[in-house]
């Protein structure tokens, strides 16, 4: 969109012209039912086939193990609900503190169903203890899920060794991949997780489409129940287009990582240093944490991120305060209270994600949007 500097890529990503062209058909003529028998759906079914290869080829996987899905908060519930199901002696999961939502609400919503849950906490830099971790799983865990990457801090998560000490239990392992793919890379099988959940818009795939890798092997009942599609582990027509698009996405993902690596981290690394440089007083969470190389979680003593974020609106500039604004309340986010954050300080935040669509030539004129926002609502206090 003319005129609109966007800065949002972890709220999501916009649609790359090379999967909005591998949509189209499947929105035209090729209508079929993937599941039918005769010629018009063949391609259906050979788009299903054909974006199964490619994401399991980005996270490591073999098709297989490949499930889609409506979006990442799908795999998330689908990941815990076979955990908490897999064996009735089990019952109780851990759970890190800065899940999303999706993970959660889902860990309260068992809790509140006779399951007893170890809230994993996180250190200022939102990192979890292995120590601690392996202090909570016992032979009666069912299941652990941990992120691979946080969505608000950007925060890396020490996935295959909490993998493995899930493991030294007997307990299953889900990894919330959705801000991990296509920014850095993802292996399932090498990290030995028996669940990971990826959301299309995300790495600049459409909307409402999703992916769940279960390991070969893992206890999967599935949360969909109805017609045998995805081999019978998640019932309904499948989103041929929005799949066909995901595939094509996952390819260009999977490509892109040396761009993210060092190009849109130069990017990122340039804008906090000139916010930095600009602004005093200025705090970047994780800085020296291994973190995305796309997020900046920048904390901006004084200032009320709501009114910033709204200023940066009327200039056209889209960024998030990392927190959740429920019913106009402006509420903290857990993410930042369970990292020791409160009050002013966490009101005060403002989350800048990049992506390899991010305009370079814009950045500086952002960031003297930003200082000068920033320093008109520290002058009003
Ligand atoms: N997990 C993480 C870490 C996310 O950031 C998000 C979306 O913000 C989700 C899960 C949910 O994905 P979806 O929007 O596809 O439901």
């Amino acid at each position: 969109m003319a005129g609109i500097i966007y800065l949002d890529s972890n709220a999501t990503t916009a649609v790359d012209p090379a999967v909005r062209a591998a949509m189209l058909p499947f929105l035209g003529e090729h209508f079929g039912n993937p599941s039918s028998p005769y010629t018009l759906a063949r391609g259906s079914a050979a788009a299903l086939v054909r974006a199964r290869e490619q994401v399991a080829r980005l996270i490591d996987a073999t098709p297989e193990e490949i499930i889609f899905t409506s979006c990442g908060t799908e795999s998330n519930n689908a990941a815990l609900r076979a955990m908490a199901d897999a064996d009735p002696r089990r019952r109780h999961l851990v759970l890190s503190r800065v899940e999303h939502a999706s993970v959660l609400n889902y860990g309260k919503h068992l809790e509140n169903n006779g399951f007893s849950v170890t809230w994993l906490e996180v250190d200022r830099s939102g990192q979890i203890s292995l120590d601690a971790l392996r202090a909570a799983v016992t032979d009666e865990t069912a299941g652990v899920s941990v992120m691979a990457a946080n969505n608000e801090t950007g925060i890396l998560l020490p996935i295959r060794d909490a993998a493995s000490i899930a493991r030294e239990h007997g307990a299953l392992f889900h990894t919330d991949a959705v801000q991990a793919a296509g920014k850095v890379p993802v292996s399932a099988r090498g990290w030995g997780v028996d669940f990971l959940s990826l959301s299309g818009h995300k790495f600049h795939a459409a909307k409402g489409v999703g992916v769940l890798y279960i390991r070969k092997g893992a206890p999967f009942s599935p949360c969909m129940i109805g017609g045998e599609q995805e081999s019978g582990r998640r019932g309904g027509t499948e989103n041929v287009a929005s799949i066909a698009g995901m595939g094509v996405a996952a390819e260009l993902g999977a490509k892109s990582l040396g761009v993210m690596a060092i190009q849109v981290r130069a990017l990122r690394d340039h804008l906090e240093q000139a916010i930095s440089h600009r602004i005093p007083d200025v705090f970047v969470v994780g800085r020296n944490a291994p973190r995305l190389p796309n997020t900046s979680l920048l904390l901006l003593g004084g200032v009320e991120s709501e009114a910033l974020l709204a200023l940066l609106d009327m200039d056209g500039i889209c960024c998030s305060s990392g927190s959740a604004c429920a019913s106009g309340a402006h509420e903290p986010s857990q993410v930042l209270a369970a990292m020791g954050l409160s009050g002013g300080v966490a009101r005060a935040v403002l989350r800048v994600s990049l992506s390899r669509h991010s305009p370079v030539a814009e950045i500086d004129s952002a960031v003297a949007a930003i200082a000068g926002h920033v320093e008109r609502l520290r002058a009003r206090k």
